[in-house]
């Protein structure tokens, strides 16, 4: 008997080392990546067979066997295998929990192929071919050939048995057809053929490389930096059609599903059947159906959120990032991971290009790109050179010392009049949500914050509660302070809800729709909002960073950006990066039509560089001062860094254990030029009743302290979060 290395399928750390089972003769040859059941302890557990041991000796202790087989094709290639543990490795985490994220849904529940059957009649078929004695079989042909078709499960549940079916499917004229359930995308009477529109000749340079790789099938990363409304996505279209034409499989990776309805349906109009579209609000059963498709090449391009770098593809031909600048490709819960990683690791396994393309291109990836480790594409000018917009810089402050304490500036005002007045539609961006952001007594200071985190609790109007933004808490609001017992409780700053009535008191009959989590955490509201937006049903749109990326809306002339510091005061390296990006993006909403664009940005740090070059539309400008100022501070790009929250319900607790992780891993890397900073307090002290403390490691390679963690008692200590390089 073979022995097997079997990874538990269960999220567990201290199960992330592979154990051994007998492969019983019964079973025949079982290729890695097969799903099997093995027994565990006393109870059964779904596994992942990833290899064979050769056993030198008996070992000492009893091997237990493998108790079935579940999937009659492995699931797991040797590329999403190797992917995986590196994923593993370089992120640390489980190698069991890296192997899920390529699976469907993450239970232990098998999951069988979504197969369903259909019959289906031919136009010419004639009812007299059956005899008039087998009276269930004409009765079934009489409804086959009145409704067209109809899957099995139906037929049966109409009182069909097995033998009737299977008898009229060897009938001529009618035959028996599996297909999958739900899967067709079915856009057909969009198709446009966009894909067939010439290139400009800027776009044309741009794409020969990316051509080139693709027909050479050589691995290559590509950054393509074009500024919005380039002509991007026209390139995206080009190259997933020269991939496809190849046999092989697109990957078209974009920030949020919700936030790009554009780009998809720009692919599912290109491409119709061909798409496959994959986020998060899909059942198990049709991510399932898409998976399948992907996996048996019914369909060639998937196209969805950062969790669609896992597709089941055997033959990747192209992997696009769009918006490759956008911090949403990390998953920062559960298990996290940088999509763009993954996205390089599998387009080098498979040889294929990596297209990375933004208006902004992260930082990180402009250097490399400028090291010669990407090759840089460039597009600095609109389609037919449309100008860009306007950008006019409020210093808020001056505001106050004239006397206008609102949220919105002259300048703001006069805007959104304007607008108005020329029938054109307007973006407002604010990046919270709710309605005011704090509640605090006029009498003694005291904030009302949640019992179970260390953060002031947001006042909602819907509902009229008070909400906690980081757990489920929410109550009533206080009438009384419950520190002094004083009455006089008052709402401070503004969020979303407030804003929008606000803009409803100064303009009456403007129509005005609001996007943020509070509106979209209901399934579709969101992309409704976006379509009647699109369809001109509102002039206003305000709401949270929902509105800033990707859209691409013909009417809007105007931005308003109520308050860039929001951006630029969170307590990260990247906080000025995340800001030129926020403002550039946004104001890229204004003007993609045949009007020009005029953006209003509020501030209360009117010379902040990212601000200044941001107006200026001078992304290189940014880029220079700021790589300077990392390579000064030493942080990314010139060291990597590992972010480590040690949590738990005891605070003294929390403060042992985070000491106890930076003595063992500074004693054991004294020599190395890597500092180990903390355990500090968390930013948020507390979220859900845990204690939080941190830990930064910084140092310009940090593989071996990932080793070290790895195979040590850190790893799988309890309550430990682990996030490799922090955004
Ligand atoms: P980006 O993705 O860089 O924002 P898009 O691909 O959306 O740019 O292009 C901006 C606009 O120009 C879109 O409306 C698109 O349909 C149009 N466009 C792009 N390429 C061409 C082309 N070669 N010929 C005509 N129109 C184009
Ligand atoms: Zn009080
Ligand atoms: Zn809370």
């Amino acid at each position: 008997m073979r022995v097997a290395s079997i990874i538990i399928n269960r999220p567990a750390k201290q199960l992330h080392k592979p154990l051994s089972y007998l492969l019983p003769e019964k079973f025949g040859d079982v290729k890695a990546g097969t799903r099997v059941l093995v027994p565990l302890g006393g109870s059964r557990e779904e596994g992942i067979l990833i290899g064979y041991e050769e056993l030198l000796e008996k070992p000492n202790f009893t091997l237990r066997s493998i108790i079935d087989i579940l999937d009659s094709d492995p699931w797991f290639t040797s590329e999403m295998m190797d992917t995986a543990k590196q994923i593993s490795k370089y992120f640390l985490c489980s190698f069991g929990d890296a192997l899920r994220l390529f699976t469907v849904h993450k239970t232990l529940k098998s999951y069988d192929a979504p197969k369903e059957e259909w019959l289906v009649v031919t136009a010419e078929f004639n009812i007299d071919q059956v005899s008039p004695k087998k009276r269930k079989q004409r009765e079934l042909a009489t409804y086959l050939i009145e409704v067209g078709g109809a899957p099995k499960s139906l037929l049966r549940a109409k009182g069909f048995s097995y033998m009737v079916i299977k008898q009229i499917g060897e009938e001529k004229g009618i035959h028996i057809e599996k297909r999958f359930k739900d899967t067709k995308t079915a856009f057909t009477e969009l198709l446009s053929g966009e894909e067939s529109i010439p290139l400009t000749d800027a776009q044309m340079t741009v794409y020969e490389p990316i051509k080139k790789t693709i027909d050479l099938e050589q691995h290559e990363t590509f950054l393509l930096h074009g500024v919005t409304g380039s002509g991007k996505t026209q390139l995206y279209l080009k190259a997933a059609a020269r991939c496809i034409g190849k046999g092989k499989t697109a990957i078209i990776l974009v920030p949020e599903i919700i936030l790009t309805d554009q780009i998809v349906r720009r692919f599912v109009s290109t491409f119709g059947d061909e798409v496959v579209v994959f986020h998060s609000k899909l059942t198990i059963s049709e991510r399932n159906n898409n998976w399948e498709r992907i996996r048996r090449k019914d369909s060639h391009i998937i196209i969805g959120a950062r969790s669609a770098v896992f597709a089941p593809a055997e033959d990747i031909g192209l992997i696009v990032l769009d918006e490759e600048h956008d911090t949403s490709y990390k998953q920062e819960d559960m298990i996290r991971y940088n999509a763009k990683n993954v996205a390089l690791w599998r387009g080098k396994a498979h040889n294929c290009a990596v297209l990375l393309g933004s208006a902004t291109p992260s930082i990180t990836s402009y250097y490399k790109a400028s090291e010669g480790e990407y090759k840089l594409l460039e597009l600095p000018n609109r389609i037919f050179d449309q100008p860009m917009p306007c950008v006019q810089i409020v210093d808020m402050k001056e505001e106050m010392i004239r006397g206008n304490y609102s949220v919105f500036s002259d300048a703001m005002m006069e805007l959104i009049q304007c607008t108005l007045a020329d029938g054109n539609q307007m973006i407002i961006l604010l990046n919270r949500r709710g309605y005011s952001t704090f509640v605090m007594c006029r009498d003694c200071g005291e904030t009302i914050m949640c019992p179970h985190c260390e953060v002031a609790m947001v006042y909602h109007q819907a509902g009229e509660e008070l909400r906690c933004h980081y757990c489920e808490h929410h109550e009533p609001i206080p009438t009384i302070c419950p520190n002094c017992h004083s009455k006089r409780i008052k709402f401070f700053g503004s969020g979303t809800q407030k804003v929008e009535e606000e803009l409803r008191r100064h303009f009456k009959s403007a129509r005005i729709a609001r996007l943020d989590q509070d509106v979209t955490k209901h399934k579709d509201v969101g992309e409704e909002i976006l379509q009647d937006f699109r369809n001109h049903k509102y002039d206003i749109l305000l709401g949270t960073q929902m509105v800033s990326k990707g859209h691409d809306f013909k009417d809007v002339t105007a931005v308003g950006i109520l308050t860039a510091d929001s951006v630029l005061n969170i307590p990260v390296y990247s906080a000025s990066e995340r800001a030129f990006d926020l403002l550039t993006q946004t104001s890229g909403r204004a003007g993609r039509g045949d009007k020009s664009g005029t953006v209003v940005i509020q501030t209360y740090n009117p010379l902040n560089y990212a601000i200044i070059k941001s107006k200026a539309h001078d992304y290189l400008g940014f880029y220079n001062e700021e790589i300077e100022n990392r390579r000064a501070l030493g942080y990314p790009p010139f060291r990597e860094m590992i972010y480590m929250v040690v949590r738990h319900v005891k605070e003294d607790m929390a403060e042992k254990i985070a000491q106890k992780i930076v003595d063992e891993l500074e004693q054991h890397f004294q020599s190395q030029p890597i500092d180990f900073n903390g355990p500090y307090e968390a930013g948020i002290k507390k979220i859900r009743d845990m204690y939080r403390l941190s830990i930064m490691i910084r140092g310009e390679d940090l593989d071996a302290v990932k080793d070290y963690i790895y195979n040590s008692w850190i790893f799988t200590q309890e309550g430990l979060l682990i996030d490799v390089d922090p955004i």
